[in-house]
């Protein structure tokens, strides 16, 4: 557990909005920090409210019909009430953001250098060459070769990897203490996804920012992660350290997470059942329906506390943790046997 100072405090936050089915509640509630120099990476399945969560940070969920309550704490300032213009000073200064599809983020009308020297004029005061020098020295910086003559391309003259790179490039403009990567290896294969992982890892050593990067795929988290949030319907259902995670992982839904990677039990056949509908979640555990260790109690009652199973703050959302409860009845090698013996503890 790092005790420094966090630069990221995220406490009770709850995003929702106002949607013709009812009130569809994206995050519930969630905690976590990030420290600078830390990767935390949100993991969940599509749907589980990471996305929102990170989006949430910075206020840039549309109002309305979404709706940001909690405590977001940035460098010890509370995001959630600033006004618009002290938002705009910490979005893309100090918090930049880096999304799934960066060619949604570019505009194919414009060269690559056109883009980026006028992201630096924004930022800083200075004349249109110092501005291109210091394009070709982003663009080096993140491995686009021969930066100088590339500048004159356009967006669709730059490979998936290479246009990731440039949108990296341009959330480096300002140096942030944080950067909220959304997905941003997803669209690219798997070789292309391990340069820009690396890339990432490179530069934040380099600049000593914290990251928080939202995934659905345990195989990057395990590659690039300091922290681990397991998130599941908007609830989270386990946070740790990675080495926790991965090696004592206790919260079912993290271990059926786990199944599903390359080589695992559920390699390739994925969870059964889908996640709850948002605008009308379960009354108890979220992850209740889909759960082969459930008992009667995880029906009702909202969703467990997180609770404190090691020294080092992994804490975990499930009845058979906490007090009273038999962590043995999950962490047992024999699922079936462990799920009837729970049963039979808890009703
Ligand atoms: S609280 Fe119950 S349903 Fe939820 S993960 Fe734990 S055992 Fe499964």
């Amino acid at each position: 557990m790092n005790t420094d100072t966090p630069l990221l405090t995220v406490e009770d936050l709850t995003t929702t909005f106002e949607t013709d089915a009812g009130l569809l509640i994206a995050v519930d509630g969630i905690d976590f920090e990030v420290h600078e120099g830390e990767t935390v990476c949100i993991v969940g399945e599509s749907g589980s409210g990471k996305t929102v969560a990170s989006e949430s940070i910075t206020q840039l969920i549309p109002s309305p019909p979404g709706s940001v309550d909690g405590t977001v704490q940035f460098k010890g300032r509370d995001v959630v009430s600033m006004s618009e213009s002290e938002l705009r000073e910490i979005r893309g200064q100090q918090i930049a953001h880096i999304f799934q599809n960066p060619q949604d983020a570019l505009n194919h009308c414009y060269t690559i250098g056109w883009q980026i020297i006028e992201a630096v004029q924004v930022h800083e005061d200075i004349s249109d060459e110092a501005a291109r020098e210091r394009a070709v020295d982003l663009l080096t910086r993140v491995g686009i070769a021969n930066a100088a003559a590339r500048l004159d391309d356009y967006p669709h003259e730059f490979s998936g990897g290479q246009k990731q790179r440039v949108m990296i490039a341009m959330a480096l403009i300002t140096d942030p203490a944080l950067l909220i990567a959304d997905e941003p290896t997803t669209a690219l294969d798997v070789t292309v996804q391990a340069k820009i992982l690396r890339l990432l890892n490179d530069l934040q050593d380099e600049f000593g920012m914290g990251v928080l990067f939202v995934t659905h795929d345990l195989g990057v988290v395990a590659e690039i992660a300091d922290q681990v949030v397991v998130m599941y319907a908007g609830k989270v259902m386990e946070r740790g350290d990675v080495y926790e995670i991965f090696e004592t992982p206790s919260h079912p839904y993290t271990r059926a997470l786990i199944e599903c990677l390359p080589g695992g039990n559920r390699s390739g056949d994925g969870i059964e059942g889908t996640l709850p509908d948002p605008t009308n979640p379960p009354d108890g555990c979220r992850f209740a329906p889909r759960c082969e260790h459930a008992v009667a109690k995880c029906t009702h009652g909202g969703q467990p506390a997180l609770f404190s199973i090691d020294a080092a703050d992994h804490r975990v959302s499930c009845v058979h943790y906490g007090h009273g409860g038999d962590p043995s009845v999950v962490t047992s090698e024999d699922g079936d046997q462990a799920q009837s013996d729970g049963g039979a503890a808890d009703d």
